[in-house]
C-alpha cells in the first residue's frame, strides 16, 4: 500500500524589520512620550474626529535629527514627510528629490510643544500609521508609566 503525502509550500516572505533612532538628542537614550498611537481625538465640540496617527515626543526647541536612512523620493517633505517618517510641529530642512538623509542629521527643528512623530510602512505608502513604541522602532523605549485609566467613553 502506498502512502500518498500532501506537500504544502507555503511562500516565504522576508521582511526586514529593525529598529531606528529617536529624532530628537540623545539619539540612543528614551525620551518622555505625551501622546500614543490610536488615542482618540475630538472636535472643538467634543465629538470624536480622528485617531492619533503617531506619538508625541515631549521634546521642544530642538533640533530634529534623522532616526534612519531615509530618501527624499518625492516632494513630501514639503508636509512634512521625509521617507518614511512624518513630523509635526516642525520647521524642516530643505531637501532636494533623491536626497539621501543619513542617521543622527539634523534635519530641521520642533516649533511646538512637542513633535509628533509619524511612521509609514513604507516610503511610497505614507497612508497608515506604525506603532513608533512596537519593539522594532524608537530604541530604546522603556514605559515606566504605571498604566491608568482617566476615562471610559463609548462611541457610534
Ligand atoms: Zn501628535
Amino acid at each position: 500500500m502506498r502512502t500518498k503525502h500532501l506537500i504544502i509550500f507555503l511562500p516565504l516572505v522576508v521582511v526586514a524589520l529593525y529598529a531606528y533612532r529617536w529624532p530628537v538628542k540623545p539619539q540612543d537614550k528614551a525620551h518622555g512620550i505625551n501622546a500614543t498611537l490610536g488615542e482618540m481625538r475630538v472636535d472643538t465640540l467634543g465629538n470624536p474626529d480622528h485617531f492619533h496617527a503617531g506619538v508625541d515626543i515631549a521634546e521642544s526647541g530642538d533640533s530634529i535629527y534623522c532616526p534612519d536612512t531615509s530618501i527624499v523620493d518625492t516632494t513630501e517633505w514639503k508636509s512634512n514627510w521625509i521617507g518614511r517618517f512624518r513630523y509635526i510641529h516642525a520647521s524642516l530642512d530643505t531637501f532636494l528629490q533623491g536626497d539621501t538623509i543619513l542617521p543622527g542629521c539634523v534635519i530641521g527643528y520642533i516649533t511646538g510643544t512637542h513633535l509628533h512623530f509619524r511612521e509609514s510602512s513604507t516610503r511610497l505608502s505614507p497612508h497608515d500609521a506604525l506603532n513608533p513604541l512596537d519593539s522594532l522602532a524608537l530604541t530604546p523605549y522603556y514605559d515606566s508609566t504605571n498604566p491608568h485609566i482617566d476615562s471610559v467613553k463609548f462611541y457610534r
